[in-house]
Parts: structure tokens; C-alpha cells; sequence
């Protein structure tokens, strides 16, 4: 299983007969995208149907494993650059045909540090393709890819999700998109406060204990580490996100001295409200 979804329809573009033969790969994540990337070689290149587990018994599938496939190259940048040796030797040892494999590979990661002489050794490959490479460009900003390697590439966007982290659940945050969707979208906010939130959890402790999940939330927010989705919180901006933190501490406090909950519900509406407009 691809860990981001893109890649399948990059393998059903093989399956058509219609892959590309550069790709650039722009993501939160070189490691994982990395990993994808290998994956796709092996479902590509295995000589039997590739399966979960195929290198127990495919050597193929256990080359690429091991890093050991004469016909797959993974390059990265030595020190500040991406060298024209590197990429001369790569050219090198494809300029014969695969052996074992379908195709000859090559996985440049950071292809942003290329530099103009590393490029234009690149750029004779590039616009010379041949059926069987096939190359694979990782960045984390296509902004910063040398844009005679961009034009030359079909681009894919390969995002992944960060797994939620165990301070916050997946209910809690449900629940504050919905009520900050609330809060700063109907006029009747104190309304739905009294028929909607005021009974949501039990006591105090639980409140608590979403107020301080909700700090988490925010804090992952506020250091791009969450993928927001169709979430509400969206349109906040990281002014905004700070300023809501700060609340949530004052709302913190407030139920630790034993403020009412209707009243600190209410708080929030109208400081909610403050921080929106
Ligand atoms: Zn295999």
C-alpha cells in the first residue's frame, strides 16, 4: 500500500501505457516519498505479480530492498550541490540496457540542489528519453527546482498526512471545528451553546481535558505539522491561532477556579467572535 494515494494513479498510468518518463515529485516528506518511490519500482519492476512481503521470495523485490539493484540509483547532494559527477556517472552505467529489471531508475531526492552544471549534464538525458528510465525528482519546494529540470518533468504533488499524535483524539477536534464553525458563522451562537454544547461532556474534568487537547491541536497547527483538510480552522490565520490559544489558557484557568460552564462557554463566543472579525 502506497502511504499517499498519488501513486497508485501513477502505477494505473503504467498499467495504461501512458507513464511519463521524469517525474517531480513535490512533498512534506522525502523520507515517506522515498519509500513510495520504491515501492512503485518494485510493483513496476517485479517479474511476478509484486505482493506485500515480495522480497522473501523475489530477488528482485529484495535488491531494490537492499539498495542493491545494479539499475536503480539514488542520488543526493553532496554537500551544497547535487555534482555533475554524480550525475555522469549515473549516465554512465544507463547507457546500456536494464538486465534484470524493466527499467533503469533514478531517484534524485532534494533535486532543488542542483546546480546550473549538474543541470545541464542532466538536461542532454532529459530531453533525450529513452523507454526504459524512468526518473524520479524529490523536493520539498518545486518553487526551488531549476526550472530547465521543471519543464521537463510531469509534476506530482505528494502530501502526507501526519498521524494525530496521542494528546489529541480525533472526536475532540471533530467537535471544535464544528463548534468554532459555529461559533463565528450563526448569529444565534449563545443559542446553540445552550442546546449543543452545554451538555457535551460531563463535568468539569472533561471539559478540561478537551480544552487541553484542543492546545495541542492548535500548537501542531501553529507548527504546520497537521494537514487542516475541509477543517474550519482553516481560515485562521497564525495571528489568529496564537490569540485563540491564549484563550483557551484563560478558559483553562477559569474552570481550574471553578467558573461556571455556561458562562465560560459564552466566553468563548464572545471572544471568538473578537479574534474572527
Ligand atoms: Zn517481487
Amino acid at each position: 500500500m502506497f502511504k499517499c494515494n498519488n501513486f497508485n494513479n501513477i502505477l494505473n498510468c503504467y498499467h495504461e501505457n501512458k507513464l511519463s518518463h521524469a517525474f517531480l515529485l513535490e512533498t512534506n516528506d522525502i523520507d515517506k516519498c522515498y519509500e513510495d518511490v520504491l515501492l512503485l519500482l518494485k510493483n513496476i519492476n517485479c517479474p511476478s505479480e509484486y505482493k506485500e512481503n515480495c522480497a522473501e521470495d523475489c530477488n528482485l523485490c529484495h535488491l531494490i530492498d537492499t539498495g542493491n539493484l545494479p539499475s536503480l540509483i539514488t542520488i543526493d547532494p553532496l554537500g551544497n550541490n547535487i555534482k555533475k559527477e554524480q550525475i555522469l556517472e549515473m549516465m554512465d552505467r544507463f547507457s546500456s540496457k536494464p538486465v534484470y529489471s524493466k527499467f533503469n531508475s533514478y531517484i534524485i531526492r532534494r533535486c532543488d540542489y542542483f546546480n546550473q552544471y549538474s543541470a545541464n549534464t542532466l538536461l542532454k538525458f532529459l530531453e533525450e528519453p529513452t523507454d526504459d528510465i524512468l526518473g524520479f525528482f524529490i523536493t520539498n519546494n518545486k518553487m526551488n527546482v531549476i526550472s530547465t529540470i521543471r519543464s521537463r518533468c510531469q509534476e506530482w504533488s505528494i502530501y502526507y498526512k501526519e498521524e494525530l499524535g496521542n494528546n489529541y483524539s480525533e472526536e475532540s477536534v471533530s467537535i471544535f471545528n464544528e463548534y468554532l464553525e459555529n461559533v463565528c458563522g450563526r448569529e444565534d451562537a449563545f443559542l446553540y451553546n445552550q442546546l449543543n454544547m452545554k451538555n457535551k461532556f460531563a463535568d468539569r474534568i472533561e471539559w478540561t481535558q478537551f480544552f487541553t487537547e484542543i492546545i495541542y491541536y492548535l500548537t501542531d497547527i501553529y507548527n504546520n505539522k497537521i494537514d487542516l483538510g475541509n477543517n474550519y480552522i482553516k481560515n485562521f490565520s497564525k495571528d489568529h491561532i496564537v490569540r485563540v490559544l491564549d484563550m483557551i489558557e484563560d478558559i483553562l484557568k477559569y474552570l481550574k477556579s471553578n467558573g461556571n460552564i455556561e458562562l465560560i462557554l459564552d466566553k468563548f463566543v464572545i471572544e471568538m467572535r473578537n479574534i474572527y472579525e
